[in-house]
Protein backbone atom coordinates (compact mmCIF):
# COMPACT_ATOMS: atom_id res chain seq x y z
CA UNK A 1 0.00 0.00 0.00
CA UNK A 2 0.95 3.83 -1.07
CA UNK A 3 0.83 5.55 1.85
CA UNK A 4 0.35 9.34 1.37
CA UNK A 5 3.90 11.18 2.13
CA UNK A 6 2.18 14.08 2.49
CA UNK A 7 -1.69 15.04 4.17
CA UNK A 8 -3.33 18.28 4.52
CA UNK A 9 -5.96 18.12 6.64
CA UNK A 10 -9.39 20.91 6.95
CA UNK A 11 -6.35 23.47 6.59
CA UNK A 12 -7.63 27.05 6.47
CA UNK A 13 -5.59 29.93 6.53
CA UNK A 14 -6.51 34.08 7.24
CA UNK A 15 -4.88 36.76 6.45
CA UNK A 16 -5.49 39.78 8.18
CA UNK A 17 -5.17 42.98 6.13
CA UNK A 18 -7.02 46.56 6.71
CA UNK A 19 -10.11 45.70 5.52
CA UNK A 20 -10.91 42.60 7.34
CA UNK A 21 -9.96 38.86 7.23
CA UNK A 22 -9.51 37.03 4.26
CA UNK A 23 -9.79 33.72 4.36
CA UNK A 24 -7.68 32.64 1.51
CA UNK A 25 -8.07 28.75 2.30
CA UNK A 26 -11.14 27.63 3.47
CA UNK A 27 -11.06 23.43 4.93
CA UNK A 28 -8.82 22.04 1.92
CA UNK A 29 -7.57 18.47 2.25
CA UNK A 30 -5.21 17.23 -0.31
CA UNK A 31 -3.14 13.36 0.30
CA UNK A 32 0.33 13.20 -2.10
CA UNK A 33 1.61 9.97 -2.44
CA UNK A 34 5.37 8.78 -2.93
CA UNK A 35 5.94 9.15 -6.15
CA UNK A 36 3.13 10.70 -7.77
CA UNK A 37 2.48 14.31 -9.44
CA UNK A 38 -0.52 16.37 -8.37
CA UNK A 39 -1.70 19.47 -10.03
CA UNK A 40 -3.18 22.02 -8.36
CA UNK A 41 -5.30 23.89 -10.89
CA UNK A 42 -7.86 27.44 -10.38
CA UNK A 43 -7.75 30.87 -10.97
CA UNK A 44 -5.84 33.48 -9.19
CA UNK A 45 -6.70 33.70 -5.85
CA UNK A 46 -7.88 30.14 -5.65
CA UNK A 47 -5.83 29.53 -2.69
CA UNK A 48 -3.43 27.27 -4.59
CA UNK A 49 0.17 28.72 -4.27
CA UNK A 50 -0.90 30.05 -0.14
CA UNK A 51 -1.96 26.08 0.37
CA UNK A 52 1.38 24.94 -1.46
CA UNK A 53 3.38 27.74 0.69
CA UNK A 54 1.84 26.78 3.75
CA UNK A 55 3.52 23.55 3.91
CA UNK A 56 7.07 24.71 4.20
CA UNK A 57 5.15 27.36 6.31
CA UNK A 58 6.56 30.22 4.38
CA UNK A 59 3.25 32.26 4.71
CA UNK A 60 4.37 34.96 6.86
CA UNK A 61 2.28 35.18 10.45
CA UNK A 62 1.18 38.20 11.02
CA UNK A 63 -1.05 38.81 8.25
CA UNK A 64 -1.09 35.11 7.58
CA UNK A 65 -2.74 32.79 10.57
CA UNK A 66 -3.24 28.99 10.01
CA UNK A 67 -6.31 28.53 11.67
CA UNK A 68 -7.52 25.24 11.95
CA UNK A 69 -6.24 21.65 10.34
CA UNK A 70 -2.79 19.67 9.92
CA UNK A 71 -0.07 19.29 7.12
CA UNK A 72 1.18 16.02 7.92
CA UNK A 73 4.63 15.17 5.85
CA UNK A 74 6.38 11.61 6.43
CA UNK A 75 4.43 11.13 9.73
CA UNK A 76 5.57 14.33 11.34
CA UNK A 77 3.15 17.76 11.85
CA UNK A 78 4.54 20.28 10.00
CA UNK A 79 2.21 23.10 11.71
CA UNK A 80 3.47 22.04 15.37
CA UNK A 81 7.60 22.81 14.01
CA UNK A 82 9.58 25.51 15.55
CA UNK A 83 11.22 27.67 12.74
CA UNK A 84 14.15 26.16 13.66
CA UNK A 85 12.98 22.73 12.60
CA UNK A 86 11.35 23.73 9.17
CA UNK A 87 14.56 25.43 8.08
CA UNK A 88 16.00 21.94 8.32
CA UNK A 89 13.14 20.24 6.11
CA UNK A 90 13.10 23.15 3.53
CA UNK A 91 15.45 22.06 0.88
CA UNK A 92 16.30 19.26 2.28
CA UNK A 93 13.40 16.75 2.38
CA UNK A 94 10.62 19.46 0.42
CA UNK A 95 12.43 21.22 -2.01
CA UNK A 96 10.62 24.47 -3.64
CA UNK A 97 11.03 26.06 -6.94
CA UNK A 98 9.79 29.26 -7.48
CA UNK A 99 8.16 31.16 -10.50
CA UNK A 100 10.52 33.77 -11.15
CA UNK A 101 14.46 32.25 -10.78
CA UNK A 102 16.26 35.71 -10.26
CA UNK A 103 14.17 36.68 -7.16
CA UNK A 104 14.97 33.35 -5.96
CA UNK A 105 18.78 33.12 -6.75
CA UNK A 106 21.00 35.46 -5.23
CA UNK A 107 22.22 37.75 -7.47
CA UNK A 108 25.82 38.73 -5.48
CA UNK A 109 26.88 34.99 -5.30
CA UNK A 110 28.25 32.21 -7.74
CA UNK A 111 25.94 29.95 -8.95
CA UNK A 112 28.15 27.49 -7.57
CA UNK A 113 28.44 28.79 -4.28
CA UNK A 114 24.59 28.23 -3.95
CA UNK A 115 23.99 24.64 -4.48
CA UNK A 116 27.19 23.86 -2.64
CA UNK A 117 25.74 25.74 0.53
CA UNK A 118 22.29 23.69 0.75
CA UNK A 119 24.55 20.60 0.06
CA UNK A 120 26.95 21.92 3.30
CA UNK A 121 24.46 22.86 5.14
CA UNK A 122 21.83 19.80 5.05
CA UNK A 123 24.52 16.60 3.47
CA UNK A 124 27.19 18.13 5.67
CA UNK A 125 29.30 17.59 2.58
CA UNK A 126 33.14 19.51 2.58
CA UNK A 127 33.58 23.05 0.54
CA UNK A 128 35.69 20.86 -2.33
CA UNK A 129 33.05 17.73 -1.65
CA UNK A 130 29.84 20.36 -2.54
CA UNK A 131 31.58 21.84 -5.27
CA UNK A 132 32.00 18.89 -7.50
CA UNK A 133 28.38 17.94 -6.95
CA UNK A 134 27.09 21.50 -7.66
CA UNK A 135 28.87 20.88 -11.20
CA UNK A 136 27.20 17.36 -11.00
CA UNK A 137 23.76 18.84 -10.72
CA UNK A 138 23.99 21.34 -13.37
CA UNK A 139 25.11 18.26 -15.67
CA UNK A 140 21.73 16.52 -14.79
CA UNK A 141 19.70 19.59 -15.57
CA UNK A 142 21.39 19.72 -18.75
CA UNK A 143 23.58 22.53 -18.27
CA UNK A 144 26.64 22.31 -20.50
CA UNK A 145 29.70 22.83 -19.22
CA UNK A 146 28.65 22.49 -15.91
CA UNK A 147 32.66 22.66 -14.30
CA UNK A 148 32.96 26.34 -15.80
CA UNK A 149 29.96 27.36 -15.12
CA UNK A 150 29.68 26.35 -11.55
CA UNK A 151 32.13 29.85 -11.24
CA UNK A 152 29.16 32.08 -12.84
CA UNK A 153 26.93 34.21 -11.60
CA UNK A 154 22.66 34.26 -12.09
CA UNK A 155 23.03 37.37 -14.73
CA UNK A 156 25.20 35.21 -16.77
CA UNK A 157 22.95 32.87 -17.51
CA UNK A 158 19.63 32.95 -19.67
CA UNK A 159 15.90 32.67 -18.48
CA UNK A 160 15.82 28.94 -18.45
CA UNK A 161 19.44 28.30 -17.50
CA UNK A 162 18.62 29.86 -14.56
CA UNK A 163 15.41 28.04 -14.08
CA UNK A 164 17.79 24.89 -14.49
CA UNK A 165 19.68 25.94 -11.97
CA UNK A 166 16.50 26.42 -9.25
CA UNK A 167 16.01 22.87 -10.11
CA UNK A 168 19.59 21.72 -9.23
CA UNK A 169 18.91 23.44 -5.74
CA UNK A 170 15.79 22.19 -5.36
CA UNK A 171 17.02 18.43 -6.36
CA UNK A 172 20.31 18.82 -4.53
CA UNK A 173 19.11 16.85 -1.38
CA UNK A 174 17.50 14.30 -2.56
CA UNK A 175 13.78 15.70 -1.44
CA UNK A 176 11.16 13.29 -0.98
CA UNK A 177 8.73 15.78 -2.11
CA UNK A 178 9.03 18.67 -4.69
CA UNK A 179 6.64 22.09 -5.02
CA UNK A 180 6.82 23.78 -7.94
CA UNK A 181 5.18 26.85 -8.09
CA UNK A 182 4.11 28.15 -12.17
CA UNK A 183 7.60 27.05 -12.61
CA UNK A 184 7.33 28.04 -15.71
CA UNK A 185 5.71 30.84 -16.14
CA UNK A 186 8.20 33.53 -16.82
CA UNK A 187 9.69 31.69 -19.81
CA UNK A 188 9.29 30.55 -23.78
CA UNK A 189 7.40 28.05 -24.03
CA UNK A 190 10.14 25.83 -26.07
CA UNK A 191 11.64 26.33 -23.02
CA UNK A 192 8.77 25.44 -21.10
CA UNK A 193 8.67 22.51 -22.99
CA UNK A 194 11.91 21.68 -22.31
CA UNK A 195 11.77 22.28 -18.44
CA UNK A 196 8.91 19.72 -17.93
CA UNK A 197 10.66 16.94 -19.68
CA UNK A 198 13.28 17.73 -17.49
CA UNK A 199 10.96 17.91 -14.54
CA UNK A 200 9.46 14.67 -15.56
CA UNK A 201 13.10 12.86 -16.13
CA UNK A 202 14.50 13.93 -12.94
CA UNK A 203 10.96 12.64 -10.74
CA UNK A 204 11.21 9.23 -13.04
CA UNK A 205 14.78 8.68 -11.22
CA UNK A 206 14.55 10.00 -8.26
CA UNK A 207 10.70 8.87 -6.96
CA UNK A 208 10.45 12.37 -6.20
CA UNK A 209 6.77 13.20 -5.14
CA UNK A 210 5.47 16.98 -6.89
CA UNK A 211 3.42 18.81 -6.38
CA UNK A 212 2.62 21.71 -9.21
CA UNK A 213 0.50 24.52 -9.32
CA UNK A 214 0.07 25.96 -12.31
CA UNK A 215 -2.76 27.68 -14.67
CA UNK A 216 -1.50 25.61 -17.94
CA UNK A 217 -3.15 22.67 -18.43
CA UNK A 218 -1.15 21.38 -21.17
CA UNK A 219 1.45 21.04 -19.00
CA UNK A 220 -0.68 19.30 -16.39
CA UNK A 221 -1.55 16.81 -18.89
CA UNK A 222 2.25 15.92 -19.73
CA UNK A 223 3.30 16.05 -16.13
CA UNK A 224 0.93 14.89 -13.54
CA UNK A 225 -1.34 11.57 -12.42
CA UNK A 226 -3.91 13.90 -10.41
CA UNK A 227 -5.47 16.46 -10.32
CA UNK A 228 -6.74 18.94 -7.61
CA UNK A 229 -9.20 21.94 -8.94
CA UNK A 230 -9.53 24.83 -6.29
CA UNK A 231 -11.61 27.62 -6.17
CA UNK A 232 -12.26 30.45 -3.46
CA UNK A 233 -10.20 28.67 -1.03
CA UNK A 234 -11.79 25.37 -1.36
CA UNK A 235 -11.01 22.22 -3.26
CA UNK A 236 -13.88 21.62 -5.86
CA UNK A 237 -12.55 18.96 -7.66
CA UNK A 238 -10.13 16.30 -7.54
CA UNK A 239 -9.60 13.47 -9.67
CA UNK A 240 -7.14 11.49 -11.96
CA UNK A 241 -5.56 13.12 -15.10
CA UNK A 242 -8.24 11.04 -17.58
CA UNK A 243 -11.31 11.54 -15.01
CA UNK A 244 -10.18 15.57 -14.74
CA UNK A 245 -9.85 15.76 -18.47
CA UNK A 246 -12.40 13.67 -19.92
CA UNK A 247 -15.21 13.10 -17.75
CA UNK A 248 -15.13 16.65 -15.35
CA UNK A 249 -17.85 16.51 -12.62
CA UNK A 250 -17.80 20.14 -11.42
CA UNK A 251 -18.82 23.36 -13.50
CA UNK A 252 -15.97 25.13 -13.00
CA UNK A 253 -13.63 22.31 -14.06
CA UNK A 254 -15.89 22.47 -17.14
CA UNK A 255 -15.41 25.93 -17.54
CA UNK A 256 -11.47 25.78 -17.03
CA UNK A 257 -11.22 23.13 -19.15
CA UNK A 258 -13.42 25.62 -22.07
CA UNK A 259 -11.21 28.81 -20.75
CA UNK A 260 -7.51 27.44 -20.96
CA UNK A 261 -5.67 26.48 -24.38
CA UNK A 262 -5.03 22.66 -23.88
CA UNK A 263 -2.32 20.81 -26.18
CA UNK A 264 -5.06 18.82 -27.89
CA UNK A 265 -6.87 21.91 -28.80
CA UNK A 266 -8.60 22.15 -31.91
CA UNK A 267 -8.40 25.21 -34.05
CA UNK A 268 -11.51 25.42 -35.08
CA UNK A 269 -13.10 25.13 -31.12
CA UNK A 270 -13.28 28.59 -29.46
CA UNK A 271 -11.89 29.29 -26.09
CA UNK A 272 -14.52 30.33 -23.69
CA UNK A 273 -13.50 33.02 -20.87
CA UNK A 274 -15.41 31.87 -17.69
CA UNK A 275 -17.51 34.96 -17.27
CA UNK A 276 -17.84 37.19 -13.83
CA UNK A 277 -15.00 37.25 -11.01
CA UNK A 278 -14.52 34.88 -8.20
CA UNK A 279 -15.85 36.32 -4.74
CA UNK A 280 -14.42 38.44 -2.07
CA UNK A 281 -12.97 36.44 0.00
CA UNK A 282 -13.43 39.07 3.15
CA UNK A 283 -16.71 38.04 2.43
CA UNK A 284 -17.10 34.79 1.10
CA UNK A 285 -20.65 33.80 0.21
CA UNK A 286 -22.98 31.87 2.31
CA UNK A 287 -23.56 29.10 -0.01
CA UNK A 288 -21.56 27.29 -2.84
CA UNK A 289 -18.92 30.44 -3.89
CA UNK A 290 -19.37 29.88 -7.57
CA UNK A 291 -23.00 30.32 -7.88
CA UNK A 292 -22.68 33.54 -9.05
CA UNK A 293 -21.07 32.47 -12.33
CA UNK A 294 -22.56 29.11 -12.46
CA UNK A 295 -24.71 28.33 -15.22
CA UNK A 296 -25.83 25.57 -13.97
CA UNK A 297 -26.62 27.13 -10.55
CA UNK A 298 -30.10 25.96 -8.62
CA UNK A 299 -31.99 27.68 -5.68
CA UNK A 300 -30.36 25.19 -3.17
CA UNK A 301 -26.72 27.02 -4.21
CA UNK A 302 -27.36 30.13 -2.98
CA UNK A 303 -27.41 29.53 0.44
CA UNK A 304 -25.71 26.10 1.31
CA UNK A 305 -22.07 25.14 0.87
CA UNK A 306 -22.22 22.18 -1.46
CA UNK A 307 -20.43 18.80 0.21
CA UNK A 308 -18.39 16.95 -1.45
CA UNK A 309 -19.36 13.82 -3.66
CA UNK A 310 -17.72 10.82 -4.11
CA UNK A 311 -17.70 10.14 -7.73
CA UNK A 312 -15.26 7.24 -8.91
CA UNK A 313 -12.93 5.78 -6.26
CA UNK A 314 -10.25 8.16 -7.13
CA UNK A 315 -12.60 11.51 -8.35
CA UNK A 316 -14.88 13.58 -6.20
CA UNK A 317 -16.57 16.75 -6.47
CA UNK A 318 -18.11 19.55 -4.65
CA UNK A 319 -21.38 20.55 -6.27
CA UNK A 320 -25.33 19.92 -5.47
CA UNK A 321 -25.58 18.34 -8.78
CA UNK A 322 -24.26 15.22 -7.69
CA UNK A 323 -27.30 15.08 -4.61
CA UNK A 324 -29.40 12.61 -5.88
CA UNK A 325 -32.67 15.07 -4.54
CA UNK A 326 -31.52 17.63 -7.30
CA UNK A 327 -31.49 15.14 -10.09
CA UNK A 328 -35.24 14.80 -8.80
CA UNK A 329 -35.43 18.59 -9.55
CA UNK A 330 -36.71 18.54 -5.48
CA UNK A 331 -33.54 21.40 -5.14
CA UNK A 332 -34.89 23.10 -8.28
FE1 LIG B 1 -23.08 25.42 -9.70
FE2 LIG B 1 -24.62 24.81 -7.62
FE3 LIG B 1 -22.69 23.16 -8.34
FE4 LIG B 1 -22.12 25.48 -7.20
S1 LIG B 1 -23.19 23.77 -6.26
S2 LIG B 1 -21.13 24.61 -8.94
S3 LIG B 1 -23.69 26.80 -8.08
S4 LIG B 1 -24.49 23.72 -9.53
Amino acid sequence: MNDPILRISDLHISFHVRGGEVQAVRGVNLDVKRGESVAIVGESGSGKSVTAQSILRLIPTPPGEYKQGTIEFMGQDLLAKSEKEMEAIRGHEIGMIFQDPMTSLNPTLTVGRQISEVLIKHQKLTKSQATARAAELLTLVGIPNAADRVRQYPHQFSGGMRQRVMIAIALACNPALLIADEPTTALDVTIQAQIMKLMKELQEKTGTSIILITHDLGIVAEMCDRVVVMYAGKVVETGTKQEIFRNPQHPYTRGLLRSLPRLDHKKDEPLVPIFGTPPDMSAPPKGCAFCARCDEAMRICVDNDPVNYTISETQTARCWLHDPASKEGASA
